[in-house]
């Protein structure tokens, strides 16, 4: 159950436009409906391909969320569509991060990675993707590159041959890739990188097993091995070399999207907080009473607003046409994953002994602030990791020539 909530009080929308609002709202009441009472499940499951969760992730096509991002005969055709998909992600992730993050790899990674594909190849993949009766995933990550995307690094090859390449690779960690139907891929063809549409249920392509994780545990990654996968000439998304452009691009976009997830996990478990304070007595006074807690929260509180207003000033920037909106995406990216981890932490200590249990033998019942202490972690390392945005940040403030 979601504890009554805070933000209407301490964070007041004074820029906010209307559009982004009603996203709120209508998201808000998705959540509330139809994620809250799954939550807890998803989080404590332990990951197999039958874990997905299929229920959800139709739920989420019937009510046109997939359809946010997407200009005029794709999608919705928002006037906001970043800010407004922003938004979305951040109620998203104030009920369930595992939930928020297939959405984001589904619709801003693969779904992004399709804006930059032409309408032939849009109508074969973005279209079903939009309508939920394809699942979409993004591979730049190999088991030895992932912050360096680098030609060098990146093993992953394309070989042209009559109509089309030969892709030989693997590929690591690759979210929604065991129930997925294609991937967005950057791969190597004759020295340039290249983004291509990969068919993942065709001979050639083999997908393992999701991997165990900490958290995130209905986010379900698992490695994919191509052995002579063949990819037609079609499939191949803008110009050859164009590849790592368009994967940076649409990470840019991605780690707004965490961001603000971050901020999602963050004011869940601030009012987590507020409201076990309130209840929870300890030397015969309410912990809401104790000066050192009010004033770590009162911090918290700041540490939203802010964190908020970064990822939506980065998000409104890319709606005005910044395709790269720095340096306002990296620091919301760091400033909102950093103090999801904060906050979950000291959650986890408001909550005492509970906060560090999964499930009270006593009763069964289980405690969000353990699941936000173990999902929120993940949000400092993917989508750039947070010392690549700092890179960013100090580029910005030094110049290349001392930054590199
Ligand atoms: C749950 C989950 C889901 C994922 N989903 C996807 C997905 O769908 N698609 C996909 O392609 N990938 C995905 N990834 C991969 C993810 O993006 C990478 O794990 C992440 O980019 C970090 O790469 P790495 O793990 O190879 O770490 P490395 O690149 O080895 O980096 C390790 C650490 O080194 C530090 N570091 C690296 N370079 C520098 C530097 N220049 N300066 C200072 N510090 C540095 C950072 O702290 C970094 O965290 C996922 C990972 C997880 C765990």
């Amino acid at each position: 159950m979601q504890p009554p909530r805070t933000q209407e009080r301490l964070s007041h929308e004074v820029f906010l436009p209307e559009e982004a609002h009603t996203i709120r709202t209508e998201v808000r009441e998705f959540v509330q409906a139809e994620v809250e009472p799954h939550a807890a499940t998803i989080a404590l499951q332990d990951e197999s391909k039958d874990t997905f969760h299929w229920q959800i992730f139709r739920r989420m096509a019937e009510k046109g969320l997939y359809a946010i991002p997407f200009p005029e005969g794709w999608g919705r055709g928002l006037k906001y569509p970043v800010l407004d998909t922003c938004v979305m992600l951040e109620e998203l992730g104030y009920g369930s991060d595992s939930v928020a993050a297939v959405i984001d790899v589904h619709c801003i990674l693969a779904g992004h990675v399709l804006m930059y594909a032409d309408d032939a190849l849009r109508t074969r993949y973005l279209k079903p993707l939009i309508a939920g009766e394809k699942v979409g995933s993004f591979a730049t990550t190999e088991p030895d590159a992932s912050t360096d995307l680098s030609i060098r690094s990146l093993k992953t090859t394309a070989q042209k041959v009559d109509g089309g390449w030969y892709v030989n690779g693997q590929k690591r960690f690759i979210t929604n890739a065991c129930v997925a139907d294609f991937v967005t891929c950057l791969v190597a063809a004759d020295g340039k990188l290249c983004e291509m549409v990969i068919d993942l249920k065709q001979a050639g392509v083999k997908v393992g097993e999701p991997d165990r994780k900490t958290g995130n545990r209905g986010q379900l990654t698992s490695d994919i091995y191509f052995e002579n996968a063949f990819v037609p000439e079609e499939n191949l998304v803008g110009e050859p070399g164009r590849g790592l452009h368009i994967a940076l691009g649409t990470l840019t976009y991605g780690r707004m999207g965490i961001a603000a997830t971050g901020v999602g996990m963050a004011q869940r478990a601030f009012d987590e907080c507020v409201d076990y304070m309130k209840r929870r007595t300890a030397f015969g006074k309410k912990l809401a009473e104790s000066q050192y807690w009010q004033f770590r929260l009162a911090e918290y509180a700041a540490r939203i607003e802010a964190a908020r207003s970064l990822y939506q000033k980065a998000a409104y920037r890319k709606d005005l046409g910044v395709e790269f909106p720095e340096p306002e995406a990296a620091m919301a990216k760091f400033t909102g994953t950093q103090l999801a981890v904060d906050i979950a932490r000291d959650a986890v200590q408001v909550f005492g002994g509970y906060g560090y249990m999964r499930e009270l033998s006593h009763d069964g019942s289980t405690y969000k602030v353990e699941e936000l202490y173990r999902d929120s972690k993940i949000t400092e390392i993917y989508e750039g990791a947070n010392e690549i945005q700092k890179m960013l940040v100090a580029r910005e403030i030094f110049g290349k020539e001392f930054t590199g």
